[in-house]
């Protein structure tokens, strides 16, 4: 016999059934996902978002200066290799930058007006795994691109929150503003001399960043750092005039909107290519301290920097593990159960019941049929271990008088149905008394 092979470190595998996982901590299934993904799906075309998918691997150096050097991401988390024919790839570890390049690409900026995509896929990222930290998640993300803001802004903001809400996960919605090439630069500098006057207090990590990336430091995890940052200069104080009104656009709309959200000056997001809005929304229970479920923010120098016209952008990207843990706290999942159990007890029965689950599945009824001969009542059980709604027991006497009763497992009611016309009947009875749960 070989020897087991285990996953990659920082992979995962969602199954549809947690039958053989541990119960204390919820685990994923495939459910969840859906439900997280279908929602996304019925969701954001109301907004005018329509689905683009790019492919996963790209040049290293779109992400090297789409993303930028001095970032966590492009200075130790890619997956990057040389390609066979010596380009150098990276497994895409945010979808951004794609989008971007797509745009350029295919120069859909020609068609004018706003663009609104959306995308779902996995991304990779070499961190250190922990509970909603991995090296392969997946993220659901949108870009509007072609309009600067801020009502746009508050739109996109507003279809998150609606999206999470559907979900019913608990979050709050935190707001900031980073300023733009002409304010930033002013801000940085101040905050750069604060921070290296108080260098002796900061992590390693943020030592190096008072120098490659300031900003960062205020979303350092330390709490070191973070007694830091709270005595930091804030860009509030450093914004011109076109960056604040901006910023003032944006909560009035917010406001207009319905949406509630908060003012977080230590909201920063790790990306270069941001300006102006950046937002995020942070469950509020339920992930321990990998909180963020979804960040986003503005950024019009980013189709510059890919070589496309000067096009504003903003968008957001979700992490859907960490979604699907607070989906699975809250115990909704998609309901995915099979409507018709076939439950034949001879060898001509199972033949003939192989056929009706035929007819019903052209029908478009779900339909198992059981692969084990036994008796009824066991067969029954298994059954309501799928969830199956109905059961239907094919035995001799139903095979010869074409008749046979269809069992509402939930009530236990029968109804007495003509095998020649079952999915009809299941159809008239599925109508009748719609089961509770769906
Ligand atoms: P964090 O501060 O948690 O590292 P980030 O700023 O790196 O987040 P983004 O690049 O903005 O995250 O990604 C958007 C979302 O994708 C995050 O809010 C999170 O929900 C999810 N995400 C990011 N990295 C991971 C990961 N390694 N595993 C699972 N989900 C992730
Ligand atoms: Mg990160």
């Amino acid at each position: 016999m070989g020897e087991k092979i285990p996953p990659v470190k920082g992979t995962r595998d969602v199954l549809p059934t947690d039958t053989y996982l541990k119960k204390d901590d919820p685990w994923v299934r495939t459910g969840h996902l859906q439900l997280i993904e279908q929602a996304a799906r019925d969701i954001f075309p109301l907004y005018g978002y329509r689905e683009a998918r790019t492919p996963i691997l790209e040049r290293t150096a779109l992400f090297a200066r789409g993303i930028g050097d001095a970032t966590d991401i492009v200075s130790k988390e890619m997956y990057t290799f040389e390609d066979r024919d010596g380009t150098q790839v990276t497994m895409r570890p945010e979808g951004t930058a794609s989008l971007v390049r797509a745009y350029v690409e295919h120069a859909v900026q020609q068609q004018g007006g706003e663009t609104k995509w959306w995308y779902a896929g996995p991304m990779f990222r070499h961190e250190r795994q922990q509970r909603g930290r991995y090296r392969q998640f997946t993220q659901i993300g949108v870009e509007a691109l072609g309009s600067t803001g801020p009502r746009i802004d508050a739109e996109q903001i507003e279809m998150l929150d609606r999206w999470l809400r559907f979900l019913a996960v608990p979050f709050e919605m935190h707001v900031n503003t980073l300023g733009d090439a002409r304010c930033r630069p002013a801000y940085r500098t101040a905050l750069q001399e604060y921070l290296r006057a108080n260098a002796d207090r900061l992590c390693e990590d943020c030592k190096k960043r008072t120098e490659t990336n300031p900003i960062r430091v205020l979303d350092c995890k330390n709490p070191r750092c973070q007694e830091v940052a709270a005595g930091a200069p804030r860009m509030e104080s450093y914004l011109c005039d076109e960056c604040k009104a901006h910023f003032d656009g944006l909560r009035e709309s917010l406001t207009r909107l319905g949406v509630a959200h908060l003012v977080d000056p230590k909201l920063v997001r790790g990306l270069d290519y941001y300006t102006r809005t950046t937002y995020e929304a942070i469950a509020t229970s339920g992930l321990g301290s990998q909180s963020t479920v979804a960040g986003g923010g503005r950024y019009d120098g980013l189709v510059r920097e890919l070589g496309g016209g000067d096009v504003a952008g903003i968008g957001f990207a979700a992490g859907v593990e960490r979604l699907a843990l607070l989906v699975a706290q809250a115990g909704r999942e998609k309901e995915e159960r099979p409507v018709v159990f076939l439950a034949p007890l001879g060898a001509a029965e199972e033949a003939r019941a192989d056929v009706l689950a035929k007819h019903l599945r052209e029908a478009g009824i779900a339909a198992e049929v059981s692969f084990r001969g036994s008796n009824a009542a066991n067969q029954l059980k298994r059954a309501n271990a799928l969830g199956a709604r109905f059961a239907l027991v094919v035995g001799e006497l139903e095979l010869s008088s074409g008749r046979a009763k269809l069992k509402e497992l939930r009530t236990g009611e029968q109804h007495e149905v003509d095998l020649a016309r079952l999915p009809d009947e299941v159809k008239r009875l599925a109508q009748n008394t719609p089961p509770s749960a769906a």
